[in-house]
């Protein structure tokens, strides 16, 4: 009698279990046909921004860049690179066409987390100090002509309004930033300030996003590079555009009739999205409700925490771990994505490293196989759902390029390449596999061989340099 009570009982929580899941792939799922209908209307947010339309979930900015490195930059040049958990300081020699980067050494200071959410004053204080410090260390191999000023690429990875390549306004903060005062005023002015606090002579000749970094890095390395992503704490796009593709753009037509645009692409809103009850909570709970809905469903700061929605819901529905829930498990951003990641690749028979990451991030040990498939499996739903958006962004923008497909006149279709960057894509394999998979399927047997996907290691820092290089003070007279 107990003993059919107990299996009575097992049998219903696995019910239970299975309802949950069956309902999570239904509202997480991203079958090909969405994806289309996703990257077109990407492509009208992207038309709608450069018109200047302000309801445009894409801002598209202007970046001011209408020229990519070409290689012939040279001299001694600094970036400077906020905008994740870390913030990296850089030096680099430029050697021009022959000698392109003759030494490079660069710095990596985490940002502590109070930082993160203080005062301006507070932060920029605190960055300019860490460049001064880096600036003493200059070595003799670095060489910096008589008289002249340094000079310092600045990457900043949040929305800008640019006022020129130098100079912008702070739209909103991102990625678990919130600092006050910020909004608004010109970062550029904020950090020169902070600068000559710190007795640093130092001046500001570009002011770029990260993605704006990525590509101009990624052309350094590849003629063919046409845009940049970003896939790390947040996601991004930008990529090279004609001039006279952009209404709102009432400046001067440049000499090479292109301009970089900076997408924004994180903010994207549409009902065609996969938008789940667990994302609509974390977005109502996080500091920026309503904003960047794309973002909280790709990139690396929020996709540990919908698995951990998830599985919490699992709990309280379904009994997942046990009659009571896990208290750790309760508690937002517990798990991060590196332990989902982790969780994911376990490919163990079993899976031991999933169960260890479950007892000391979930609390819960001796977790039996059958639970370990089952958290496994929601990791590669988040997962994949993630990289299937992120690949339909991609392929947003080559049909805004018109490089989605082989040309109907039977030429060539041109080889394409997308810069990439980021943590996630950088080290969560089975996200990038996926997007590039995703990405092949999208354009078909024939486009796919011109285009090619392509991690351009921290490029945003390098590009930084370069383009404060290619707008130094002094360009003209070299
Ligand atoms: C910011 C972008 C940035 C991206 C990647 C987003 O949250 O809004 O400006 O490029 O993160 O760092
Ligand atoms: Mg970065």
């Amino acid at each position: 009698r107990k003993a059919e009570l107990v299996d009575a009982a097992e049998a219903d929580r696995k019910r239970r279990v299975a309802a949950v899941i069956e309902e999570v792939e239904s509202r997480l799922a991203t079958p090909t046909a969405l994806l289309r209908s996703i990257s077109d209307a990407m492509v009208s947010e992207m038309e709608r921004g450069l018109c200047g339309d302000i309801h445009a979930t894409l801002k598209m900015l202007i970046t001011y860049v209408d020229n990519l490195p070409t290689g012939d930059e040279h001299g001694l040049f600094y970036a400077l690179d906020l905008g994740g958990t870390n913030f990296r300081v850089l030096r680099v020699q430029l050697g021009g066409r022959e000698k392109r980067v003759v030494k490079q050494q660069y710095e990596e200071v985490s940002i502590p987390p109070h930082l993160m959410v203080g005062t301006s004053m507070e932060l920029f204080d605190f960055i300019a100090a860490a460049l001064a410090k880096f600036v003493d260390t200059e070595g003799d191999d670095f060489h910096l002509p008589e008289g002249r000023q340094r000079e310092l690429g600045f990457t900043f990875s949040f929305p800008v309004n640019q006022t020129s390549i130098s100079s912008g306004t702070l739209i909103k903060w991102t990625k678990g930033f919130s600092i006050n005062g910020t909004v608004g005023e010109d970062v550029v002015s904020e950090l020169s300030n902070a600068m000559e606090r710190q007795g640093l002579d130092m001046k500001v000749t570009a002011l770029v996003n990260d993605t704006v970094g990525t590509l101009a890095g990624g052309r350094y390395m590849d003629n063919d590079v046409v845009a940049a992503v970003i896939l790390g704490t947040g996601t991004n796009a930008a990529y090279v555009e004609y001039a006279n593709a952009i209404p709102k753009w009432n400046g001067l037509l440049p000499r090479s009739g292109n301009m970089v645009i900076n997408t924004e692409w994180g903010s994207f809103k549409s009902d065609k999205l996969p938008l789940s009850e667990f994302d609509k909570a974390m977005d109502f709970e996080s500091l920026n409700p309503g904003e960047q809905i794309y973002e909280k469903m790709i990139s690396g700061m929020y996709l540990g925490e919908i698995v951990r929605r998830i599985l919490l819901k699992l709990a309280h529905d379904a009994s997942l771990f046990g009659d009571v829930v896990p208290t750790k498990l309760e508690q937002p951003f517990v798990l991060r994505t590196p332990d989902m990641s982790a969780m994911h690749h376990d490919s163990s028979h079993d899976l031991k490293i999933l169960g260890a990451k479950l007892k000391d991030v979930v609390g819960v040990p001796n977790t039996s196989l059958e639970v370990r498939y089952i958290t496994r499996h929601i990791c590669d739903i988040v997962a994949e759902r993630g990289a299937r958006l992120a690949a339909a962004g991609i392929y947003g923008i080559l049909k805004k390029l018109g490089r989605d497909k082989v040309p109907s006149d039977g030429s060539k279709m041109p080889r394409t390449v997308i810069a990439l960057d980021g943590g996630l894509y950088e080290h969560y394999k089975k996200f990038g596999s996926c997007l590039e998979a995703t990405l092949t399927d999208l354009l078909g047997e024939d486009a796919s061989s011109s285009v090619v996907a392509k991690l351009a290691n921290d490029g945003s820092g390098i590009g930084a340099a370069l383009l404060a290089a290619s707008h130094s003070q002094y360009a003209e007279v070299d």
